[in-house]
């Protein structure tokens, strides 16, 4: 690289690795900018209850409109987020623009559907996130039941005693709460019979070759059995293929989501398919 920057320049490194802390340390300060400008922006994927055909639920997912870069997605800046606590900010600003959005569908009368949002395990450990959500809805003037926090096992196992009495203290207000990627986080089932949990997420990494691989049929399938033991709903993420439907149905899954439905898209995209009929909630 010496040499391609020029006869007269010295340089002892390459290029990518002594850039890398400065993009770094400019993307968190870029990062801090885009919360506090609306630069991020939620998108929502459609949840559908297979019994009904309904839509019962909007999982809101986010991405950094940037400026130069355009669209980017969530795994490039939410791990940032996490290691400097920007991601407190960040999921104050998510769960804030899920009500304003709840808050006009509700208004214009048009969705109905619950609204799900992801809850990293750091933002759950802060000491103020079960204050900071519950002011954040009574701000909204919302009736709490529309929201669902998606929490993943890494949340849970720090403090069980904690976990149990914030979780709580949420459902208490009518807040529902799912368990997002479950079966590929690390903990014991122990907790499923302590904490006030509606849904399971079974993760994607399953779902994927359910259509061709036992394993993933039968780890599928016996999540979806414990799910109604427990008297659960259970969602499919990443359904892509009609095969996957097919033996999701039979398998008695009660939702799904993924592209087969429809990607995440934006507000206006969604609103515009639950207007025209494609969706209906
Ligand atoms: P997640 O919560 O498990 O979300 C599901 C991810 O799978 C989303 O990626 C979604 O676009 C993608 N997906 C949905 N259907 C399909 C499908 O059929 N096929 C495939 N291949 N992918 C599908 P996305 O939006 O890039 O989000 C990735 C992760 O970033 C999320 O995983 C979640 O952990 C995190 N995330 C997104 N938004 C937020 C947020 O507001 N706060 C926090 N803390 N994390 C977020
Ligand atoms: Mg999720
Ligand atoms: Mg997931
Ligand atoms: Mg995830």
């Amino acid at each position: 690289t010496a040499k391609r920057n020029g006869k007269n320049r010295v340089c002892f490194y390459d290029d990518s690795l002594s850039s890398m802390p400065i993009d770094r340390l400019r993307m968190e300060t870029e990062l801090c900018k885009a919360i506090a400008t609306e630069q991020l922006v939620l998108y929502y994927q459609p949840r559908l209850e297979l019994a009904s055909g309904k839509i019962i639920c909007l999982e809101a997912l986010v991405r950094w409109n940037h400026p130069v870069q355009g669209i980017i997605p969530p795994a490039e800046f939410i791990p940032l987020a996490e290691e400097t606590g920007l991601i407190v900010e960040l999921g104050n600003w998510v769960l804030r623009s899920a009500c304003e959005q709840k808050k006009r569908w509700q208004e214009a009368g048009i969705i109905g559907a619950q609204i799900a949002v992801n809850i990293s395990p750091v933002q759950f450990q802060d000491l103020s996130f079960a204050d900071n959500v519950k002011q954040i809805i009574e701000q909204s003037e919302l009736v709490p039941d529309f929201l669902e926090l998606e929490i993943t096992e890494s949340s849970i196992m720090h403090d069980m005693d904690k976990t149990v009495a914030i979780l709580e203290r949420l459902s208490a207000i009518g807040i529902s709460i799912s368990i997002d990627d479950f079966g590929i986080g690390y903990s014991s089932l122990n907790y499923l019979k302590h904490f006030p949990i509606q849904c399971l997420k079974i993760d994607r990494s399953f779902v994927k070759n359910i259509h061709n691989d036992q394993s993933d049929l039968a780890i599928t399938h016996a999540i979806i059995n414990l799910g109604h033991s427990l008297n659960l709903q259970i969602v499919a993420e990443g359904v892509e293929e009609v095969s996957q439907l097919e033996i999701l149905k039979e398998t008695k899954c009660t939702t799904i989501q993924g592209y087969l439905l429809s990607p995440p898209i934006s507000a206006d995209e969604l609103e515009a398919l639950f207007l025209s009929d494609r969706l209906v909630c």
